[in-house]
């Protein structure tokens, strides 16, 4: 069997997931807002706000059970109670002819370790301005190869769980914003290639990898639909394709996930 054909079938038998409202790790939690409610903060965060709905993003570490989130109402604190639910990650083993890019050498560690904290500092960043009141599209049309939470194995190491959802298309493809937002940084990084991260306001950022050519530069607003940059198989990619992360508070959650949620809330009529 081809490689790219496993995937895909691997892909297939894991695409169930469950309904947006229902928390799994690397999911979300979507909760109505009772009236008068103010802070509402999981783990001690604050949390993602649209109309009266707060969307909770929840760790794909986290354990499944009983969980809560906390929030201000007629001056005390309030809880509230919710259960993350289990849910089985499917495994994918990938094999990168390029070993410097599995186990990278020790010369590019410095980059490595420079580059990771500039993204460290961009997901951390909280604006807060709202720029996605029309929700979130997908940014490529084409063939979804890897799902976000895949257990991943290069060359056979196990590595992180997938951060995002890779999208296959050919070289040289539009790809196009999620949603609106500012741009913060629109450059070549070592494992992702050239890449774009979107500041949509609130704690929400998305990143978009691996580009052949980036369309817009650092600082420029962009809206929702608009080209940023073109398929290409830039730092660690097998082929072409798009790997888009969707980050909320810090948390890496699943993009196809997150955008239902979203969307469900801003089409939801206010009561
Ligand atoms: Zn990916």
């Amino acid at each position: 069997m081809k490689p790219l054909l496993a995937i895909l079938l691997l892909c297939l038998t894991s695409i169930a997931h469950g309904a947006p409202t229902k928390p799994i790790p690397g999911g979300i939690y979507r909760f109505k807002i009772p009236i008068d409610a103010t802070n509402i903060a999981y783990r001690g965060k604050s949390v993602f706000i649209a109309k009266e709905w707060a969307l909770v993003a929840i760790p794909i570490t986290t354990e499944p059970g009983e969980s809560s989130l906390t929030y201000a109402q007629g001056g005390s604190l309030q809880t509230h109670n919710f259960t993350i639910q289990p849910h089985a990650y499917t495994e994918q083993h990938i094999t990168i002819k390029n070993e410097a890019l599995v186990s990278p050498p020790p010369e590019a560690q410095k980059r490595i370790q420079r580059e990771s904290a500039r993204q460290r500092g961009l997901y951390a960043s909280h604006r807060p301005e709202h720029n996605v009141t029309s929700g979130f599209q997908l940014p490529l049309t084409g063939i979804t190869t890897s799902l976000f939470g895949h257990k991943r194995f290069f060359n056979g190491q196990p590595r992180n769980p997938h951060s995002g959802l890779d999208i296959a298309a050919d070289r040289g493809t539009p790809i196009v914003a999620a949603g609106g937002g500012v741009v913060t940084l629109a450059d070549e990084l070592y494992f992702n290639g050239n890449t774009i991260f979107i500041d949509h306001g609130r704690g929400l950022i998305t990143m978009y990898c691996h580009m052949s050519k980036l369309e817009v530069v650092e600082n420029e607003r962009v809206s929702k639909g608009q080209t940023i940059g073109l398929v290409g198989a830039t730092g660690r990619a097998t082929g072409p394709h798009l790997h888009w992360s969707v980050s909320l508070n810090e948390t890496r959650v699943d993009p196809k996930i997150f955008t239902e949620a979203l969307n469900q809330t801003v089409n939801s009529q206010a009561n």
